[in-house]
């Protein structure tokens, strides 16, 4: 994918204040501190399109960016910040759900998790409610560059047992050494060309850099 633009548009809480849906959108998801923001930008190319989670302000939102005119990225904010106070964590999930099940232009949602870090009930409840709306989902290991190789292979498939996913399903990704960028593209382009998957190209990254 060459990137030409890639604008900031609007943050959003509620539907009233969604941009309009006249183009395909992508999702981002994950953890705070998952590494989201890192990923975004390497698919953009950009140093800091997308502001870290320790930047205040735009992090408790929903945010819109207009990629080449042609589709939008969405970064929703970040689940299970710990300093973050319980009133607003608990707005959290209406916020994202209210989203993801309501967004006509939403054409799928890039999961982002620690490779390091064995997923729980909230990964695993999330992707069964991705099902649920029908939504289909790219799940991404990041951080690959933190482990070895054989240890990548070890929580690759530690993630797909706790997941119930296929292990081919899992794209091993790192914004140091770039490794799954073009998988992910690879992921994002079918999503917005309602493209069937294709296995072998999707998810044939087997944690070699
Ligand atoms: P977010 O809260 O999910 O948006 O996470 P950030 O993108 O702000 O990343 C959190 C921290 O993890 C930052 O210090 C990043 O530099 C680091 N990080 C993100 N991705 C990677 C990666 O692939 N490899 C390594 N080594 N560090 C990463």
């Amino acid at each position: 994918m060459i990137i030409k633009s890639a604008e900031f548009v609007k943050s959003a809480v509620k539907p009233d204040h969604y941009p309009s849906a006249d183009l395909p959108e992508i999702a981002f998801a994950g953890r705070s501190n998952v590494g989201k923001s890192s990923l975004i930008n390497t698919l953009l190319n950009r140093k800091r399109l997308v502001k870290t989670s320790r930047t205040p302000g735009r992090t408790q939102l929903i945010n819109f960016f207009l990629i080449n005119k042609e589709f939008s990225f969405v970064d929703l904010p970040g689940y299970g910040y710990a300093k973050v106070p319980a009133s607003v964590r608990k707005s959290w999930g209406p916020m994202i759900e209210t989203y993801l099940s309501t967004r006509q232009a939403l054409k799928g949602v890039v999961l982002i998790m620690d490779v390091r870090r064995t997923p729980g009930m909230q990964e695993a409840n999330f992707i069964d409610w991705l099902h649920y709306y029908n939504k289909p989902c790219v799940l991404i290991l990041t951080k690959a560059d933190k482990l070895s190789k054989t240890n990548r292979i070890k929580q690759r498939l530690a993630h797909a047992k706790a997941l119930g996913v296929d292990v081919d399903d899992l794209v091993l990704f790192s914004t140091k050494s770039r490794l799954g960028k073009d998988a992910v593209w690879n992921a994002v382009e079918q999503l917005i060309d309602h493209a069937p998957k294709k296995e072998t190209q999707l998810f044939n990254n087997d944690g070699s850099t």
